[in-house]
């Protein structure tokens, strides 16, 4: 399974009182193909390290650029029949949820609505172009793992067995057992059950982002194409990691186990399966400063898993 890993530069926000921007990123602009991130070497700031992608977007690139460069493309694929999937990579702070669930105003919507959009309105061009003779529905799972527990966002928090969800192998795929699916006939459904279920977050009614950075959140969206030659399932999956941080150093005694990378269930869920799917990582990144050792091992992480 190949990945195509691309770098997303933030802004400075308003909100932003330091100032000092080190990372520098490069995208192919021009007609120059590019796509270099580069950030001082920590021990000895005269020098420099770079880092290749399949694509840079810098700090301009806005929600709709990054979706039609990025996402849009493999809407046809999804369709074909391929699993698609799209996951957002960085340290808390970076621009995850931005990327993937974005704002509410139209522009600043994130990669999960547009996709969502897309996905509609592709699923009422092949139902037309069929003649009436395919049949497209739509339905979501969207679940969090949350200290190694898989949580089912379409439930209430009460509920939940504190020991979560278990996952099992089936055709070679990691499938969460007993995870509800949702019919959701179009965007303003899908809005509404999407802003539900991120309110049952474990994270949702608490002020700490040290809390919300340590779930990631997955959203499954199930293609399903029934023709009288029979039915065609595909799914995108759409992924807001936890932030990459190490939390042994940023850990302020919350007591939260740390479970290895490897032994992870976000592991499982990622490494298992989509054997002939696609793979989109995001890697988010902010500019600045207070930022520099995160951002150096998130990059060294992600140009690897090209
Ligand atoms: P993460 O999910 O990685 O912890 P967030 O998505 O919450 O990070 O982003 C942190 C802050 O930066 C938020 O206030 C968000 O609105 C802002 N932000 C992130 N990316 C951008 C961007 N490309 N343009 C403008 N603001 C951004
Ligand atoms: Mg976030």
């Amino acid at each position: 399974m190949s990945v195509r890993v691309v770098a997303r530069l933030r802004p400075l926000l308003d909100k932003e009182l330091e100032k000092d921007i080190i990372v520098n990123a490069e995208g192919s602009k021009d007609g120059k193909v590019t796509n270099i991130v580069r950030i001082p070497n920590p021990k000895n700031e005269s020098e420099e390290f770079s880092f290749a992608f399949n694509g840079v977007y810098d700090m301009e690139t806005t929600q709709e650029e990054l979706f039609t460069n990025e996402v849009a493309p493999t809407l046809k694929s999804l369709f074909q029949g391929l699993d698609v999937t799209l996951f957002a990579y960085g340290v808390t702070g970076t621009g995850k949820t931005h990327t993937m669930r974005g704002g509410l105003k139209l522009s600043e919507r994130g990669v999960i609505p547009r996709l969502l959009s897309g996905i509609y309105r592709r699923g009422r061009k092949v139902a037309k172009d069929s003649g009436g003779e395919t049949s497209v529905s739509i339905t979501l799972s969207y679940y969090e793992i949350y200290n190694d527990k898989v949580y089912d966002l379409f439930e209430p928090p009460e509920k939940r067995s504190l020991a979560g969800l278990p996952l099992r192998e089936k055709d070679g795929k990691t499938i969460v057992v007993g995870l509800s699916e949702r019919a959701c006939d179009d965007l303003k459904d899908f809005e509404k059950l999407y802003i539900e279920a991120n309110n049952n977050r474990s994270t949702a009614g608490t002020k700490l982002n040290a809390q919300s950075s340590r779930s990631h959140a997955i959203l499954m969206v199930k293609v399903h194409q029934v023709s009288s030659e029979g039915t065609l399932i595909s799914t995108a999956s759409a992924i807001d990691l936890a932030g990459s941080e190490d939390n042994r150093r940023t850990d302020n005694g919350r007591g939260d186990k740390r479970i290895p990378y490897r032994e992870s269930k976000m592991t499982r869920i990622l490494s298992l399966g989509q054997n002939n799917g696609i793979t989109i990582m995001i890697l988010n990144l902010a500019p600045l400063r207070s930022y520099h050792l995160d951002t150096l091992s998130s990059l060294n992480v992600s140009s690897r898993a090209k």
